[in-house]
């Protein structure tokens, strides 16, 4: 037999086809059909896969960047550390991945070792959760609304790994990650071993934390989380537009799957939950962060607005704590010209949602780029302010 049949074999287990039907359309899916299709070399070592010259744009929900040396899959802690271990004893550059949802990588691929991170465990004890960081998270949700908890369900639809949520401190529709993890487990690189950082330790903020601000550092194994039980509702209702749709005020609770059902249409219509068949969700969801302005940046983007856009003319203003606004970049974009589906090659903004660039098939990430830094430029010439990026980029830049 040889080492890609081998490899191929190793992942046709009934149990791993149970996931990927469940994951059809996620970058773990995909991975798996990478895995089955591909004729470069491979071995097995135990359980771990090993590919070289592996192409990486499969595990991205962008479906963009060109191979890594060398493709690790890990299903258990013990072998995640031991991939990492391996590489930083050998100097190799290191990148993790889980589901490839909020990653650029760059068109030449990754120098180094990729370690895909298909690790499984959902333990749920009362309100308590136990998250293995290569779950899948909008599953994991699922599961936590149908025991009728409340905490996480305005966090449905989101794409890629329980493992990634803490490292921009994801969020949407009024809640945020921050506000249920009570610890995270991660391999520490520096001093070799596993720790258990409490959420005080985790300096989480608005699409950030230490783990994005050092990614060298941490690799995180497992997340906990205190949901709560509300007696089957959701917890208050903290944005207008979901508060809206389901006809009742901010701040109101509903039972929990009625939220979540409902931003999972709400995030449908934006193109924010993944569908192999619609390029609109070939991206990274919003590509940019919401700027967050000092009182003076805010005074100069404001009479920036009434310049250009008429007296009447109110930009969208929240505020964001020791005196800051937040904005929004959506209205940033499309107020400077960039409306729904701008652009004319196979990278575009998405059709439904001006804050999504997206894939329309065939693109490079070198036309994703140049899509961005079009953008970028466009809005600082129209408002003085410089938009940075979501994602991750690897081995590129803005
Ligand atoms: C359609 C769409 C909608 C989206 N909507 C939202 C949204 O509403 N809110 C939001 O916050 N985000 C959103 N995102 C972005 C993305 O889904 C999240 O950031 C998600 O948490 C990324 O998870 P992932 O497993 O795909 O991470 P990846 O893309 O695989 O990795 C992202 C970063 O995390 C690192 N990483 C991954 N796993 C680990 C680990 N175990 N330990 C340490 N580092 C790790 C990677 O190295 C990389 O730097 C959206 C993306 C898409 C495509």
């Amino acid at each position: 037999m040889s080492a890609s049949t081998a490899a191929t074999r190793a992942w046709s287990g009934e149990a791993w086809h149970a996931r990927v039907d469940r994951r059809k359309g996620s970058a773990h899916g995909r991975a798996v059909r990478l895995w089955a299709g591909l004729s470069v070399a491979s071995r097995t070592l135990g359980r771990v896969q090993e590919l070289h010259d592996a192409p990486l744009a499969p595990l991205t929900t962008f479906r963009l960047g060109g191979p890594a040396t060398r493709l690790v899959t890990a299903t258990t802690d013990a072998e995640v550390i031991a991939a990492v271990r391996e590489a930083d004893d050998s100097g190799t550059p290191l990148l993790l991945i889980g589901g490839g949802s909020n990653l650029v990588i760059g068109d030449k691929g990754f120098a180094g070792t990729a370690l895909l991170i298909a690790t499984k465990g959902f333990a749920l004890d009362g309100t308590r959760l136990e998250l293995a960081a290569g779950e899948v998270w909008t599953d994991a949700v699922a599961r936590t609304v149908e025991a009728g908890l409340a905490g996480v369900e305005c966090l449905a639809g989101i794409p890629g790994s329980a493992g990634a949520t803490p490292i921009q401190n994801v969020g949407a529709y009024g809640q945020e990650v921050s506000t249920t993890i009570t610890e995270v487990v991660a391999y520490d690189r520096v001093t070799r071993e596993t720790v258990t950082i409490p959420n005080a330790e985790c300096a989480f903020s608005y699409r950030h934390s230490r783990f994005k601000a050092d990614p060298e550092r941490f690799v995180v194994l497992r997340v906990r989380f205190e949901l709560e039980d509300a007696g089957g509702l959701s917890g208050p209702l903290r944005y207008a537009e979901t508060a809206r749709a389901l006809g009742v005020e901010p701040g109101d609770r509903v039972p929990v799957e009625k939220a979540r059902e409902t931003v999972l249409k709400l995030r449908s219509g934006k193109g924010m939950v993944l569908d192999p068949e619609d390029h609109d969700t070939w991206s990274a969801g919003s590509f940019f962060t919401n700027p967050i302005l000092t009182e003076e940046e805010f005074a100069a983007f404001h009479a920036r607005v009434r310049e250009r856009l008429g007296e009447g003319v109110e930009p969208p203003a929240y505020p964001a704590g020791q005196g800051h606004t937040k904005t929004s970049a959506a209205w940033l974009i499309d107020k400077a010209g960039f409306t729904k589906g701008y652009g004319s090659g196979p990278a575009r903004i998405s059709g439904k949602h001006t804050l999504a660039l997206t894939n329309r098939g065939g693109a490079t990430t070198e036309d994703l780029l140049a899509l961005a830094r079009e953008v970028v430029a466009g809005v600082r010439e129209a408002f003085g302010i410089t938009l940075v990026n979501e994602p991750v980029t690897v081995g590129v830049s803005l």
